[in-house]
């Protein structure tokens, strides 16, 4: 392992080979009755099991306990046996930053755990008046190759596990001091007024529906109301446009969906967007609007990238009204943000007003969104880490 002294990152290459099968299993993101089944393993009663999978379910996704020993109720001798085989520990903090405006940036260090190698990623949250939003990753970099992304300059190196995607969430509100504490009071539902992270958007690094089921576990943890108790209208997932895995996503989960746009024609989306080969603007398009739930409380997000030049002009708004006519849809215009090596420029500042002007004019909602952290590279589109596929 070596670290780089300009931006202490600490380089994986060599250790990623280093899985030891006998590292101890996180418990984080395992279904209950996933959770229940590893008790039996460990000897836990099956008249009990269930009570138990309860109650550390109750301490790690209610009160945030990072330790199986924070866990009094549980009895020393079970408590005993939980650090022996498993683990409750949140990735370690390689490094963070905390931007002008307040954006924090993590990257993280998930260590080998049962079959995957160690990885580092990075996880971003977004402080707002209204609300905290965490932009969680789902993959160490991405297969995909969108010319704009700066992740996608970062060779697909694994998906992230369902614990791993989780993980993020925990650490995040940890970080923030966002739980309820330890109190002893069982009864309690999280709260999800005055949260610090109240959103949570799967637009961190690599392609969420290229990992779905991992993704959708993770997801399903964070909604469940007897645990991290996530609104479903505060979750996002943000696809590339993986058609099959959206129908998928919907019928399963009933998240909000993000769609990431960038072109109105299939010609320069199959450019921008190389996804948009195999499912192409129509196909996309269908799933959009058989996604379940949709209203005018409910709308899908199409996101769009304005970059100068290439789909900046008022013809493309126009052909961006006529595509999504009949879905309910808003835009969120994200001005280009650049990193080392990209080779768009974002489009002036005043052909993206005009732009979302002309939008607003027919009657589609179109906020630009504000970049955020793009001085510690936070923004949409810079994440990345040193982590790379070990050699064979
Ligand atoms: N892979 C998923 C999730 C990533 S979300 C997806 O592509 O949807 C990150 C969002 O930021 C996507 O909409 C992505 O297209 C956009 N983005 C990527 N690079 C960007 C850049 N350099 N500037 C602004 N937005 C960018
Ligand atoms: Fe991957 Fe999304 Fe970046 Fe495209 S925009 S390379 S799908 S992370």
């Amino acid at each position: 392992m070596s670290a780089t002294p300009e931006n202490n990152l600490v380089i994986l290459d060599d250790v990623l080979d280093d899985v030891t099968p006998l590292a101890k299993r996180s418990l984080i993101g395992m279904s209950r009755p996933q959770l229940g089944e590893e008790l039996i393993s460990i000897g836990v009663a099956e008249k009990q099991a269930r009570m138990r999978a309860a109650q550390i379910w109750h301490w790690v996704y209610i009160r945030g306990a990072s330790d199986f020993d924070q866990m009094l109720n549980l009895g020393k001798d079970l408590r005993a046996t939980l650090n022996e085989r498993f683990t409750i520990a949140l990735p370690e903090v390689v490094t963070e930053q905390v931007s002008n405006d307040g954006t924090r940036k993590w990257l993280l260090r998930f260590p080998a755990d049962g079959k995957v190698g160690a990885v580092e990623v990075e996880t971003v949250y977004i402080p707002e008046t209204e609300r905290g939003t965490l932009c969680v990753s789902s993959q160490v970099g991405c297969s995909l190759t969108c010319t704009f992304c700066h992740t996608g300059t970062q060779k697909m190196v694994r998906n992230l596990t369902a614990s791993e995607v989780l993980a993020q969430v925990l650490l995040a509100r940890h970080r923030l001091k966002d739980f309820v504490g330890m109190e002893d009071d069982f009864d309690i539902v999280a709260p999800r007024e005055g949260r610090k992270v109240s959103n949570i958007v799967m637009m961190g690094m690599g392609e969420p529906l290229f990992n779905y089921e991992n993704v959708k576990q993770a997801l399903l943890i964070a909604l469940d109301e007897d645990g991290l108790n996530f609104s479903r209208r505060r979750v996002t997932v943000s696809t590339s446009g993986v058609v099959p895995a959206i129908y998928k996503l919907g019928e399963e989960t009933r998240t909000m969906l993000a769609i990431s746009l960038h072109a109105t024609n299939d010609t320069l989306r199959d450019e921008l967007v190389p996804i948009n080969r195999k499912y192409p603007l129509d196909q996309l398009l269908d799933a959009c609007r058989a996604y379940p739930g949709l209203s005018s409380a409910r709308r899908i997000t199409f996101e769009y990238v304005m970059l100068a030049g290439v789909n900046d002009s008022i013809a493309d708004a126009h052909k961006m009204v006529e595509l999504l006519s009949d879905i309910p849809a808003k835009i969120n215009l994200i001005p280009f943000n650049p990193w080392p090596g990209s080779s768009y420029e974002c489009s002036e500042w005043k052909q993206i007003e005009k732009f979302a002007a002309y939008l607003a004019s027919k009657g589609l909602t179109a906020p630009i969104r504000t970049p955020r952290g793009r001085d510690i590279l936070a923004a949409c589109g810079q994440l990345k880490s040193e982590s790379k596929k070990p050699s064979k």
